[in-house]
């Protein structure tokens, strides 16, 4: 067995079935992520543009589920609106309304809102207060379809800041459906720190490292 593959089967027997996993591609090369495929994953996770547009190309014989977790320039919205079926990483309303203007009528978008849930002053996401609004403005768009949060919390944190900062991501995730909205994925966790996600509630992990090795 490769260590890709070993290192899925890790996680397989590890993260409880109502957790799904997407395992971060990016700065790898699209032979390793067809390695993980044939192991059986087939959602991936890419950061940039450019390069996922690359491995894409190669991979089309694959029926992979992209997602697209980077940061979002505003003149890269069509090719993410075009080749991705999944972004995470949804931050400001120019995007969204961007995104939604590209995607194709056929299939909505799924996206998920980027949660800036420390607050902090260098990170992008949408502030606690503002995710409301947010969602709401993302329900008007027809071309995408809300689906929940994602959350990078501060890295500084020791584990129970961690724990506090995932616990309430998922107490405003909670208090979104109650409201109303039709979200089902709760996306955080990574390889550092994906057990204390789930515990506080996550439904998706996204995983790099931890599969790829460092
Ligand atoms: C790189 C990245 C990951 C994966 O991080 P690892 O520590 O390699 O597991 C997860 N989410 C986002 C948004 C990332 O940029």
């Amino acid at each position: 067995m490769t260590s890709i593959s070993k290192n899925l089967k890790f996680y397989k027997n590890r993260i409880p079935s109502h957790v799904r996993l997407i395992v971060v591609s990016k700065n790898q090369s699209a032979d390793h992520i067809r390695e993980a495929y044939k192991a059986g994953q087939h959602a991936f996770g890419e950061s940039y543009v450019q390069e996922a547009l690359e491995k894409q190309a190669l991979l089309r014989d694959l029926n992979i589920e992209w997602h697209y977790i980077g940061n979002i320039q505003s003149n890269k919205t069509k090719l993410i609106a075009e080749n991705f079926d999944w972004v995470q990483s949804v931050n400001r309303l120019s995007i969204v309304e961007k995104l939604n203007h590209y995607r194709s009528p056929l299939k909505p978008l799924n996206v998920c809102i980027e949660v800036n849930i420390d607050n902090e002053e260098t990170k992008s996401g949408i502030a606690k207060e503002n995710v409301f609004a947010f969602a709401k403005k993302i329900g008007s768009l027809p071309h995408l379809k809300c689906r929940g949060l994602m959350v990078i919390p501060n890295a500084s944190n020791d584990e129970q800041q961690l724990l506090a900062s995932f616990q309430k991501t998922t107490t405003l995730f909670n208090e979104l459906k109650q409201h109303g909205f039709a979200l089902d994925t709760l996306s955080m966790g990574m390889t550092a720190d994906f057990e204390l996600a789930i515990k506080a509630g996550s439904n998706m992990i996204r995983i790099g490292r931890g599969v790829f090795g460092n």
